[in-house]
Parts: structure tokens; sequence; C-alpha cells
């Protein structure tokens, strides 16, 4: 399928691997122009090299940690005026409801919450004043159904959920769609970090935290990032128009709902 954005210019954020990599490579298959972002130069090089040589898009890249106001103004200085943003940054450590203070939770909220709500800010009205414009907030599976050990990150992708809810309605007027990508669990470094976790506490190896995942999966498997890549490059794409505001849920079946 044409997505017919070829020619249109995006900001990834987070997208030297994983879950934004996936983004990045599948708008750079679709003909997109790229910012791609993350904090380690050396992976954000190889990444875009890696899409340069296969897609032949221009990329350009900012190394730099898009959770703090100085790391967001370099980005922004690269993405100014694009068409497509997709924001993602780290997801938060594990842990207890007792264990938290207010400086974890100022530190996920800044990670998963302002930094998506501030490169909005900053790129929205462009796109309005163009009549054209796709956000795609990567946030989690927990803001449907709260996975306990994550609760900074259930706390902070719910707020930033909210936000997205009205805001999206604001702007749909203007040829601006605002939507979130729900991931359930990937095959990504996160998800071995989250395997690692599981394998340590139970006393039991990282294959079997990860056999003991997939049998709670209903598709059986963790999901991929090129899959979840082509999600996020079909809500950017002109045959999405109409989706307004809504939270896709990529995860197998994992969660149990009728809706
Ligand atoms: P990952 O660890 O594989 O990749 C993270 C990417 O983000 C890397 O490119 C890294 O350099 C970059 N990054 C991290 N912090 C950054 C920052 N402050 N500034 C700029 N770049 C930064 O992770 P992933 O699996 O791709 O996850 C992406 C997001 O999706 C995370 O927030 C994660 O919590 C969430 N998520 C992942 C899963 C999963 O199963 N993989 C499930 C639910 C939610």
């Amino acid at each position: 399928m044409d997505l017919g954005i070829k020619g249109k210019r995006a900001l990834v954020c987070a997208s030297s691997k994983g879950l934004g990599f996936g983004c990045a490579e599948a708008l750079a298959e679709a003909g997109v122009d790229l910012v791609m972002n993350a904090r380690g130069a050396e992976a954000l090089e190889a990444a875009a090299a890696d899409l340069r040589a296969r897609f032949g898009v221009a990329i350009e890249t900012v190394a730099a940690d898009v959770t703090t106001p100085e790391g967001q103004a370099q980005v922004l200085k690269a993405a100014e005026g694009v068409d497509i943003l997709v924001t993602n940054a780290g997801g938060p450590p594990p842990g207890m409801w007792s264990d938290w203070d207010r400086d974890d939770f100022i530190k996920a909220l800044d990670a998963n919450m302002l930094a998506p709500i501030a490169l909005m800010k900053a790129l929205l009205p462009g796109m309005m004043e163009k009549g054209w414009g796709r956000v795609v907030n990567i946030t989690s599976q927990s803001v449907k159904a709260p996975i306990a050990v994550l609760g900074l990150s259930n706390s902070a992708r719910a707020g930033l959920t909210g936000y997205v809810a009205g805001t999206a309605r604001q702007v749909a007027g203007s040829g601006v769609t605002i939507n979130n990508l729900q991931p359930g669990i990937h095959a990504t470094d996160r998800a071995i970090s989250l395997d690692t976790g599981v394998a340590n506490q139970q006393g039991i190896s990282i294959e079997e935290a990860k056999a003991n995942r997939c049998a709670t999966i209903p598709a059986g498997r963790y999901g991929t990032s090129q899959e979840f890549g082509a999600t996020c490059a079909f809500l950017c794409s002109q045959h999405a128009g109409f989706i307004v505001g809504q939270n896709v849920l990529l995860d197998g079946g994992a969660v149990n709902s009728t809706m």
C-alpha cells in the first residue's frame, strides 16, 4: 500500500533501536525524511546510516536526552517544520509503590508525559498552519491494564493519554491527528531488561522468564519492532486522517478485554 507520505519529514525520538527504530525504519521505507534522536551518538549514527543506505532518504541526527529542556531545544532546532512527530523515550524502572518518592515521579513525568507534551506544543502550530500533520506517541499497554511493578509508567503515561484525548480533538479540524500506540511486550532491549529483572527475582533463567511471559500472550510470542513500526507508519499515512485521539493496543491479545 502506498502510504502517500513520500517526501514528508518526521521527527522520531529515541530511535537508535527498539520500537523507535522500528517507527523510523517504516517511515523511511515510505519515503519520509527523518530527524532521528537518541542519547548515544554512536548507535544513533549507525542506525541512521543503515536507513540512509537502505531507503535513500535524508536523515539528520541529534544525540541528546529528549527528557530535558536542553535536549528538547536541540531536537526542536533540527526538527523545525516537520510534518510528523513520533514521541518516545526510555521507560521508568520497575519497583514497589512504597519505594517511589517525589523525585522518582518527577523523572517519570518528565520522560513519559511532559517531554512529549513539550514537543507537541512546539510542533503542532507548524502542522496546523500547513493543514496537515501526524503525531504518534509511544505509550504502553500499562495505560489500559496496569502493570503493578511499573507504577511510575502507569501514572505518567495515563497523564499523557488524558492530555492527548482532549488536545487531539482541538487540532483535528486543522488536518492534524494525534494518536497513541500502546505496546505490549516486544522483543527489544527493554524486554530483555524486564525479563532479567523477573529472572533475578524468581531465581530462574531469562529464557524461562520469557517462556512464562509468552504463555500469558494469546499470540504466544513477543511482538517485533517491524510490526510496531508498520502500525506507526499507517497512523502517519494519508489513509489515517480520520483516526483521532485513539489508543491502539499492540499486545498479541495479552489484555483480556472485549473493547
Ligand atoms: P529500548 O530500550 O529498546 O530502546 C529505547 C530507545 O530510546 C533507544 O534508542 C535509546 O537510546 C532511546 N532513549 C532512551 N531514553 C532516551 C532519552 N532520554 N532521550 C533520547 N533517547 C532515549 O526500548 P523499547 O523497547 O524500544 O521501548 C520504547 C518505549 O516503549 C519505552 O518507553 C518503553 O518503556 C515502552 N514500552 C516498551 C515495551 C516493550 O516490550 N519493548 C512495552 C511497553 C512499553
